[in-house]
């Protein structure tokens, strides 16, 4: 059994490697909790708003240095970042691991998303193209080019502890933009982690400025008042905030309100629907891993199953064999399919949802706790599987936990327009090997998300695509295609190389010649 001294230890010596010093866990009032066993493992130092207003200004000063830097270049950085993250992928998974609760092949894949943005990254940064725009008058030249925004303050949910971030910062970094994270309070270790890692990419960098290496990248630790003040802040252009509906409610208007800009990245609902010529082996392990891995603690989970009427007989039954066999445990444990749920107040909406569902007439099967007399302080849950006649309350909201709400339908249309009816919309999929099921779910009258996959479960994102939701789920899109754009302010210019002043849409506008 792993005691808590034993996972403070392996924190301390996991930080010590990516050279933070060990007083620094030691110092402070903030408390830093492993959900593995749910004791401390680190007490940290809170940052004020004052030392946030300090931050603010010191990026500001970064930033009039690096939009200087030829793209490229600031792409280097980002390679060398790349770099340090191979060389500590197993050290910064484990560390995922141990804050965040995930199991470690997870914890390690999180940081492999982090090196495919980067690497993404440095293509970019030879790649973000002007446009010229044919004009209407003739000699001259019209174009729109990209250019640096501002600091960029980054607020992040405790579920993807380092990925997230690495979206946001590879992008803006080869932007021209400097950073200030806002890490979850749930895990502000990872946060530390990686920006001592970015810190040994900067010495890698060359001589460089103080103001840059002083500025480029900050972590603010705290709770929701330095998101607020982030929110607040002027001088900071877009706010890329991920995690609950709740929160992009409050932060958006905030940052509306001072016509800043938002990156909104909150809460998903995510259904598929399984039709009857689905493959149902794929189907039943896509189900698996999207319901029950991360502990359902995934804003992409898959948390609605809409079976077919025909095969629900045969598919629901393996579910429940499946579920049964799910290992739970000890997430730093080969062979522990699910680990714990960050906390006690996720546990208890748990808790309430599946009493809910089971007043408005559904079947629960699992979401008990579990090794409540082996770790008391954490939360461990059996994933719950629960059949309902319809889509009530319960099931039209997110619950941030393992429960699958599974209803059964006869006409896709009828399925497409349920599926579509909540205020969510992040994630979805279809398992079917009929072209037209599958293209009608990807068309214009199909999901209304802004992920919508055909035979693979709803989680899983690859960074190549343009990542994030429609509706509560805020809009935001980040990681590939044109999702830098976000990142940068756009500037249309004319240029006029004739001798003459023709104006736009043919107007004349002519003083007499003077006698
Ligand atoms: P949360 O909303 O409790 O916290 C997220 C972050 O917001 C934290 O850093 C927190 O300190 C900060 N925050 C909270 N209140 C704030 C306020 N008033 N002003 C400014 N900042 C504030 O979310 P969580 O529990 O950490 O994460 C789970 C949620 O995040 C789920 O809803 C999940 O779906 C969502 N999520 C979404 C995505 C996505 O890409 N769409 C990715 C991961 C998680």
């Amino acid at each position: 059994m792993m005691t808590t001294d034993t996972l403070a230890h392996d924190t301390a010596s996991l930080l010590a490697d990516f050279g933070i010093a060990p007083d620094t866990l030691t110092k402070g009032d903030f408390p830093v909790v492993s959900p593995i066993d749910g004791r401390r493992i680190a007490s940290l130092r809170r940052h004020t708003r004052d030392d946030l207003d300090g931050m603010i200004a010191a990026a500001e000063r970064a930033f009039l240095l690096w939009r200087a830097a030829p793209p490229p270049r600031r792409g280097e950085l980002v390679r060398l970042y790349a770099g340090q993250l191979r060389q500590h992928k197993a050290a910064l998974g484990r560390l995922v691991s141990i804050e965040a609760g995930k199991i470690l092949e997870e914890g390690q894949g999180e940081v492999q998303e982090m090196i495919d943005i980067c690497d993404f990254a440095v293509g970019l940064s030879r790649q973000l193209y002007d446009k010229v725009i044919a004009s209407e008058r003739p000699g001259h030249r019209m174009f729109e080019s990209w250019h640096p925004l501002g600091p960029v303050g980054i607020i992040t949910a405790f579920n993807f502890p380092v990925a997230v971030w690495s979206w946001n910062a590879a992008l803006a970094l080869v932007c021209g933009n400097p950073l200030i994270w806002k890490p979850s309070d749930k895990a502000p270790l990872c946060a530390l982690a990686c920006n001592a890692l970015l810190g040994h990419a900067i010495a890698q960098f060359g001589e460089i400025p103080d103001e840059l290496r002083q500025g480029l990248s900050q972590v603010a630790i705290g709770g929701a008042e330095l998101g607020e003040a982030l929110a607040d802040d002027r001088r900071v252009p877009l706010v890329s905030a991920t995690g609950s509906t709740r929160m992009g409610g409050l932060v958006g208007p905030r940052v509306a309100q001072r016509f800043g800009r938002t990156l909104l990245e909150l809460g998903g609902n995510n259904g598929m629907i399984v039709a009857p010529s689905a493959d149902l082996d794929l189907a039943l392990r896509a189900i698996l891993f999207a319901a029950v891995g991360t502990a359902g603690q995934r804003c992409t989970s898959l948390r609605r199953l809409f079976v077919h009427g025909d095969i629900a007989d045969t598919l629901v039954p393996q579910l429940q064999r499946a579920y049964g066999q799910v290992r739970i445990g000890n997430p730093l444990e080969p062979g522990t399919l699910v680990g714990p749920l960050i906390g006690e107040a996720a546990f208890t909406a748990m808790q309430q949802a599946l009493a809910e569902a089971k007043r408005d007439g559904g079947q629960v099967f699992g979401g008990e706790r579990v090794f409540a007399g082996k770790w008391p302080d954490a939360y461990y849950v059996r994933p719950a599987l629960i059949e309902m006649q319809e889509q009530g309350d319960v099931v039209r909201r997110e619950t941030f936990a393992p429960i699958l709400y599974v209803m059964r339908y006869r006409e896709l249309d009828e399925a497409v327009a349920t599926h579509n009816a909540v205020p969510q919309g992040l994630a979805s999929s279809i398992f079917t090997t009929d072209l037209r099921e599958a293209e009608l779910f990807t068309s214009a009258v199909g999901s209304d998300c802004g992920i919508v996959n055909v035979n693979i479960g709803p989680s899983g994102a690859e960074i190549g695509g343009a990542f994030g939701g429609e509706k509560e789920t805020g809009g935001g899109r980040e990681a590939g295609s044109d999702s830098w754009k976000a990142y940068m302010r756009r500037m249309t210019t004319t240029i006029n190389y004739s001798c003459d002043l023709p104006l736009a849409q043919g107007i004349r506008f002519e003083i007499e010649a003077a006698p």
